[in-house]
């Protein structure tokens, strides 16, 4: 077993070894453009991109056509928002949300109210799912857009997004969903949930980072946000990056075909963690639901215990928490009090995200540091390692910290 452990797959994933082989020809043999109609570098490339647009599409049931590639899920997520909101201007200016979206959600939904939109952030029940008849209840006539993410990365519970779909449906709204962090992880059919607009990205599925994807049912109605070459059916401008598009179409292919049972290995690996972490201490819960999880996710809060002293703690092992620090935004996540967490709760969080490299020794491993860190914080010895005497932590600390919840 090697340390550093990483148990951050919510962050980010690494790159799977035949993803990073599949991508490097198309670095330093496959050069091409892909626009270049006239000479076999861009017909290489042109060829190699419509073969991952087919392996994207199709671990999310989709047409090749209908897939637009990006730099990410935040742009994928800013391209469905914006060009939603833009295309559907002489309809309405409705936005319908939660309160538990990643930011590269609410931050464009805060642009378009800027801009003079409307946005309904609704609440979720404290099991963090959105209840479909309150989706109901707050679209009008003026909704253009129903935006309610797939599953959320912090505490990896999954929307019942089809029936959620199905409201906006009926009501004849748009459905969009950021899916960031359920693509490759559960099945996903977009016309079986009826979504008509889905944000995925390459790095949270063992591909690269800096490439995803916006899924666009034929027919939606989306105003480019980037214009030029007209590249992408005229909806994303900008030269191909197709040795990142052939990673993720690699990667796509690879949790097509291995999501079934990876699925199963993890979900035993995180209920291994869970069972273990709950015999060894008293006082932890699981924030969100237990029973709509991604397989590989685990949010806990562990009382009487700060979430930053944990990360600390655990220099070995690779985890986020809730607690302000760990954020860009520097407050304590707006998902866990969301849930109805109060404060203390929020700051003795603590996120798991297994992933397709980790294994039971590591996980036997993690129970065990954390179950005696938490012991040890819960009982403090006269010599505290970290900080002054009161247990304060050395002030700037925080200042070091990069890197959203995401
Ligand atoms: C990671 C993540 C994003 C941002 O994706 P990028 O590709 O890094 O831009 C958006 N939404 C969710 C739910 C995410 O987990």
């Amino acid at each position: 077993m090697n340390l550093p452990i990483y148990m951050d797959g919510h962050a980010t994933t690494r790159v799977d070894p035949r993803v990073l082989a599949a991508m490097l020809p198309f670095f330093d043999e496959h050069y091409g453009n892909a626009a270049s109609r006239h000479h076999r570098f861009g017909w290489d490339a042109r060829d190699a991109v419509a073969d991952a647009r087919a392996a994207v599409a199709g671990l999310i049931g989709a047409t090749a056509r209908e897939l637009v590639f990006t730099s990410g899920a935040t742009e994928s997520n800013n391209l469905a928002l914006k060009g939603v909101a833009d295309a559907s201007r002489d309809r309405g200016n409705h936005v319908v949300t939660v309160q538990t979206e990643h930011r590269a959600v609410l931050d464009p939904c805060a642009r378009l109210e800027q801009q003079g939109a409307e946005v309904s952030y609704l609440p979720v029940r404290s099991d963090g799912l959105l209840d479909p008849l309150e989706l109901a209840a707050v679209i009008t006539s003026k909704t253009v857009l129903v935006t309610v993410m797939m599953a959320n990365n912090e505490i990896g519970v999954l929307q019942p997004v089809a029936d959620l779909a199905n409201v906006a449906q009926l009501r004849g709204v748009p459905f969009h969903t950021d899916a960031a962090q359920a693509a490759g992880k559960v099945p996903i059919d977009v016309s079986a949930d009826g979504i008509d607009l889905l944000s995925l990205t390459a790095h949270k599925l063992y591909g690269p980072k800096g490439v995803g994807a916006l899924f666009v049912r034929r027919g939606s109605r989306v105003t480019p946000i980037m214009d030029g070459g007209g590249h992408e059916s005229g909806l994303r401008s900008g030269t191909l990056n197709v040795p990142a598009i052939v990673g993720f179409g690699r990667a796509a292919m690879l949790c097509t075909d291995e999501m079934v049972a990876e699925g199963t290995r993890l979900s035993r690996l995180r209920d291994r963690l869970w069972t273990g972490l709950q015999r060894s201490l008293s006082g932890v819960t699981v924030n969100g639901s237990m029973t709509a999880r991604l397989p590989q996710s685990l949010n806990i809060s562990v009382s009487g215990v700060n979430g930053e002293q944990l990360l600390l703690g655990l220099d070995e092992v690779a985890v986020s928490s809730g607690a302000a620090c760990t954020s860009v935004h520097q407050e304590p996540s707006h998902v866990l009090r969301a849930l109805g967490l109060g404060d203390a709760a929020v700051r003795a969080s603590i996120r798991f995200g297994l992933g397709r490299f980790n294994t039971e020794a590591e996980v036997d491993y993690v129970v065990q540091k954390l179950s005696s860190l938490v012991t040890r914080l819960r009982n403090p010895v006269p010599v505290f390692e970290l900080g002054d005497d009161d247990g304060n932590l050395p002030s700037g600390w925080c200042a070091e910290s990069d890197g959203e919840i995401d």
